[in-house]
């Protein structure tokens, strides 16, 4: 069975809430010819109500960049899978490069967000990938493989569509340099068996592997030929509707 391509727009801490709407507004009204993909959009926190109602009626899918794991209690500063789905949220991002280096968020701690995304029926899109030095060392299957066993520790999932994993070599996001498509497919290669040996084969080789890392209208469409690459991860190029939409278009 095909695996439905994902296209994912991460915008960060970016965008009011006027300027979320305006932006989803713009991206709605180019992708409603869209039938065979799907389109999901994470704002920010503060713009996901807005942004739930720009894109009622349309096939655009919202999704939160990250995820509490308790469903309530006294977790300052987090937000619960069932306050997520009560804004319209049915995906979330999980473990981004940017929650493991600057926050400091670790396996363990991405581990209980998968697993309250999962038990209480959000999808988690969990963010694995190496370090420039890593990859100079030689170590990015190593550590692409700890990642996955350690944010996947104890989940089980009888559906693929409850899970997506996003590869982010940490050296390509936001810095302009994509991976090149022989190493971004080698890596989902290499995820995939991983996952054949967390999941039963029949989930794991329909479970969507997206990449991530400075990509752009130029490089999707090639990133988009390789084998086991279902689709993208944006950040930059996600804020501006021009782009997202030839990128959403590949
Ligand atoms: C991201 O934020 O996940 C990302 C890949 O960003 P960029 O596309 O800007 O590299």
């Amino acid at each position: 069975m095909p695996r439905i391509p994902l296209i994912a727009g991460n915008w960060k801490m970016h965008t009011t809430i006027g300027e979320a709407t305006a932006l989803a507004k713009a991206i709605v009204a180019a992708s409603t010819d869209l039938v065979d993909r799907q389109v999901m959009l994470a704002p920010p926190f503060t713009a996901l109500a807005a942004v739930a109602d720009t894109i009622r009626g349309s096939n655009i899918i919202l999704g939160a960049q990250n995820i509490g794991w308790a469903s309530q209690g006294a977790f300052t500063g987090e937000i619960s899978p069932p306050m997520l789905k009560d804004l319209g949220c049915t995906m979330a991002i999980i473990g981004h490069s940017e929650r493991r280096h600057i926050f400091g968020e670790t396996d363990e701690l991405i581990n209980r967000r998968v697993k309250g995304a999962v038990s209480q029926g959000v999808i988690p899109i969990l963010c694995i990938g190496e370090q420039l030095e890593e990859r100079e060392a030689d170590r990015t299957m190593s550590v692409l493989e700890g990642q996955l066993k350690g944010g996947l520790q104890e989940i089980s999932i009888a559906d693929p569509n409850q899970l997506v994993i996003a590869y982010e070599p940490v050296w390509a996001i936001g810095t302009g340099k994509t991976a090149s498509p022989i190493q971004a497919q080698e890596a989902h290669k290499f995820i995939r068996h991983v996952l054949v040996n967390l999941f039963e084969k029949s989930v794991a080789s329909q479970i969507r592997i997206l990449y991530g890392g400075s990509v752009i209208p130029d490089t999707i469409g090639i990133l988009m030929d390789q084998d086991d690459i279902d689709g993208a991860l944006v950040g930059g190029a996600a804020l501006q509707p021009g782009s997202f939409s030839r990128i959403m278009h590949f």
